[in-house]
């Protein structure tokens, strides 16, 4: 058994399902925090967890840069490293190294590059990505993959494409099978439907413990982004989850859901939370504007987060005017709550029946 997967409720294609992992179960649709370079930032692993997460997200290529996969498997592995004690997903350094990396050169083999740190020169092949995630010990192992840029001609986004689903093959037979971990092949093909049709056929053929769906929220617009996922979410196979990397605002992921999707990712209420935007159940707030300097209130009336319950938006407003840490703090806290509430709300509607107008609401915000 590699990992589980069991989908407990339907309404239309969305699903309320549960996640087994060697580092306990996950309930689904579920936001993954971004814990980039072995932590999230400006949170314990305490707090990430008080918030109901049971599943983080490291950055492959972060990592292998600094400190080290190595040096992290020496010190009992990432779980013990970030005294993390539930699921790790790992990415698989593609989207980072052809986001950050300086002078990289893509080629059959894998993807030579320039570490942004100190120039210092790495390969990353699609075996070597699936020893470090191994070596991280990571719960869920992504498949490495070329995320092509947006926009590009479609002869590019199809040549893209093959070169990542043969990756995707030698990532696949060089993951060693172990109980409680998994391999996602990752769903490629740009913003067309043929491709992308292509793409899950060819990692259904392989075999994967999970899919995901790469290169979308990178400038293609949200209506793109939906059409793209209602032509390929019906051709994965329904007993795995399916993971829609990098998304989301809450409209996104009720849409996405909605398509039946249900793990995603995103750095939104993490780097909001450093630059004082708040996701409340009235909107987005940005604490920085003057009209909060005197109001007592706080920052959402119905969330229990130690933002929300001990601090008024007078005082979260000065401290992001104030620079201080303990602003970015709270409300990385509060918008992770907010987005932790949101899948809550999205298993329990799914399991009534009332998941329909539940999305409604929130596309209605957006
Ligand atoms: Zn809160």
């Amino acid at each position: 058994m590699s990992i589980g997967f069991e989908v407990l409720a339907r309404e239309g294609a969305a699903r309320r399902g549960r996640l087994a992992t060697a580092h306990g179960s996950v309930d689904t649709p579920v936001f993954m925090p971004v814990g980039t370079a072995g932590t999230v930032k400006a949170m314990t692993p305490e707090g990430v967890a008080a918030t109901g997460a049971r599943i983080v997200l490291g950055n492959t290529y972060h990592l292998m840069l600094r400190p080290g996969a190595e040096r992290v498997a020496a010190l009992g592995g990432l779980h013990r490293f970030m005294h993390w004690a539930h699921s790790i997903l790992t990415d698989s350094g593609g989207f980072q190294v052809m986001s950050l990396a300086a002078r990289r050169a893509i080629a059959e083999t894998g993807v030579t590059f320039r570490s942004h740190l100190d120039g210092s020169l790495y390969e990353l092949t699609p075996e070597r990505s699936i020893e470090i995630q191994h070596l991280l010990g990571s719960d869920i192992t992504l498949a490495l993959d070329e995320c092509t840029p947006f926009p590009s001609p479609p002869e590019a986004v199809e040549s893209s494409m093959e070169l990542s689903m043969r990756w995707a093959e030698r990532s696949r037979r060089a993951f060693v099978d172990r109980p409680g971990h998994g391999i996602f092949g990752i769903v490629q093909g740009g913003i067309h439907p043929e491709l992308r049709l292509r793409s899950a056929a060819r990692l259904t053929d392989v075999g994967f413990d999970g899919y995901a769906v790469g290169g979308l929220a990178i400038g293609e617009g949200q209506e793109t982004t939906f059409a793209v996922l209602d032509a390929t979410v019906p051709a994965l196979p329904e007993g795995r989850p399916r993971y829609l990397m990098g998304v989301g605002k809450p409209a996104d992921l009720a849409g996405a859901v909605a398509r039946g999707i249900d793990m995603f990712d995103c750095v939104l209420p993490t780097r909001s939370g450093r630059t004082a935007q708040a996701f409340t159940r009235q909107g987005v707030v940005n604490l920085r504007n003057a009209r909060y300097a005197d109001d007592p209130t706080p920052l959402d009336l119905e969330c229990r987060c130690p933002a929300c319950t001990g601090y008024s938006r007078a005082y979260l407003h000065h401290l992001s005017r104030a620079g201080e840490i303990l602003g970015s703090m709270l409300l990385t806290t509060h918008n992770l709550q907010y987005y932790a509430d949101l899948t809550s709300a999205m298993r329990s509607a799914i399991e009534a029946g009332s998941f329909a107008s539940l999305a409604a609401g929130f596309a209605s915000l957006a």
